[in-house]
């Protein structure tokens, strides 16, 4: 019988590299349900293609239009609208995995569900980490489930741990992770051509093809101050005993340094793929379509230390990490106003990380709220101050 996987987040970039996997092993993996916003054709080809008992969209009206669309093709699909949408998905019966991959904030409480009801949870979406780590860690251990990285570094990194370590867990015999960090588009660029980089620009990934949000956090380094704090929750090691090194060939998905002195790496081509499958196989091994590494032509492989100079968002995280309480939760918030407005061209580049500033500034010495409830109140509040600040009178310049 092949096991059921409800993927959150489906139209996307690990969406589209999940539903790849489960088309190549038929006989291990079925698609059951799957979530999305508003992408209401890319919605009707998963339906066509994988045929799931459940397809939910946060949009009702796409819903609406999606529904109209599977019954004029006779796809008996069934289509819920809403957040009732997304955790029917997230919680739906016949899924044994689920596969956590809407991006930002919007992804917490779906994850949150999937992690009660003791599924596999395999976990893309870092956001909902970084603003409820705990939250989301004890609720993975109330469920009863395993939690497994997709991100492709904890996913590295897991690899490397011995074969009994369950995230959350300190691994017994570590002295350090080194997190790689590709640096992005703009690694190599003049400092003072950085607040005139374009959204497309800073989309135009060198090694990875990804969604957007993700893109421009990896040209300001932020995705690698969101692993940081992703991997203290997940190895449960303290910001100081987790090291970021850049690598711009993204050949090593990372290292773990070991109280022996031995170092251990997990290398593979840059896709999603091969963390997506073994996620899904473990504790197997399947193919997951990935091109086989080839080291001979992968050229020579670089490692340098991050510049946080160039990449303030890096600093701030990890000062977020360090003060923790609600600064891990201003910060993503934050970020994801600040990036949403850039995306929209009212924002420049290196005011990105002023933002993220600002908010930590002001909510300094707000205290993590215990429930979920009082974790959305909280984003919701934060996004309100960041975008006061790029819209209002004391705010940045408009570039619209
Ligand atoms: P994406 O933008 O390509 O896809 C996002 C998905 O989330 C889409 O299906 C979209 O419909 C859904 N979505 C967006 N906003 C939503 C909302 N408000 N309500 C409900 N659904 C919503 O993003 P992606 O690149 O696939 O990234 C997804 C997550 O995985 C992110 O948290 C990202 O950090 C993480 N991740 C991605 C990669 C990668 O290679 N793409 C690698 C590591 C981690
Ligand atoms: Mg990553």
């Amino acid at each position: 019988m092949s096991i059921g996987v409800a993927i959150l987040g489906a139209t996307g970039s690990i969406g589209a590299s999940t539903l790849d996997v489960i088309a190549r092993h038929p006989d291990h993996f079925r698609c059951v349900a799957v979530s999305a916003r508003s992408d209401i054709d890319g919605m009707l080809a998963i339906c066509r293609r994988h045929r799931p008992e459940l397809a939910a969209m946060s949009d009702p009206e796409a819903a609406a239009t999606l529904a109209a669309r599977l019954r004029a093709e006779s796809i008996d699909t069934e289509v819920v609208p809403g957040e009732a949408g997304l955790l029917a998905v997230a919680e739906h019966p016949a899924a044994e995995q689920v596969m956590a991959a809407i991006v930002g904030a919007a992804g917490l409480l779906p994850t949150l569900a999937a992690a009660r009801s003791g599924r596999r949870i395999l976990l893309a979406n870092k956001e909902s980490l970084v603003m409820s780590g705990a939250l989301l860690m004890d609720a993975i251990t109330a469920g009863g489930g395993t939690l497994l990285p997709i991100d492709s570094e904890h996913n590295a990194i897991f690899q490397c741990l011995p074969s009994d370590f369950r995230c959350g867990e300190a691994p017994a015999g570590v002295d350090e992770l080194l997190l790689t960090a590709s640096g992005g588009p703009f690694l190599d660029t003049p400092l003072e051509q950085l607040a005139a980089m374009s959204p497309d620009a800073a989309c135009a990934h060198p090694n990875w093809v990804m969604g957007r949000k993700i893109s421009v956090d990896s040209a300001t380094m932020m995705n690698k101050g969101l692993e940081v704090i992703e991997a203290a929750w997940l190895f449960g090691l303290p910001a100081e005993r987790i090291r970021v090194v850049i690598h711009p060939q993204s050949v090593v998905h990372s290292m773990v340094r070991m109280a022996d002195g031995s170092v251990l790496a997990q290398m593979g081509e840059p896709d999603m793929r091969t963390p997506i499958v073994y996620g899904m196989a473990w504790p197997q091994r399947l193919d997951g379509g990935v091109r086989p590494l080839d080291l001979v032509n992968a050229g020579p492989l670089d490692f340098r230390e991050p510049d946080l100079a160039r990449f303030p968002c890096l600093l701030l995280a990890r000062q977020a990490l360090q003060a923790g309480g609600a600064a891990p939760l201003v910060l993503n918030a934050a970020n994801e106003v600040a990036v949403d407005a850039f995306l929209a061209g009212h924002l420049g580049f290196t005011e990105i990380a002023e933002v993220i500033e600002h908010c930590l500034t002001q909510a300094a010495s707000n205290q993590l709220p215990e429930t979920v409830d009082g974790i959305v109140a909280m984003d919701v509040d934060i996004r309100r101050i960041a975008g006061e600040f790029i819209g209002g009178p004391e705010g940045r310049r408009r570039h619209a």
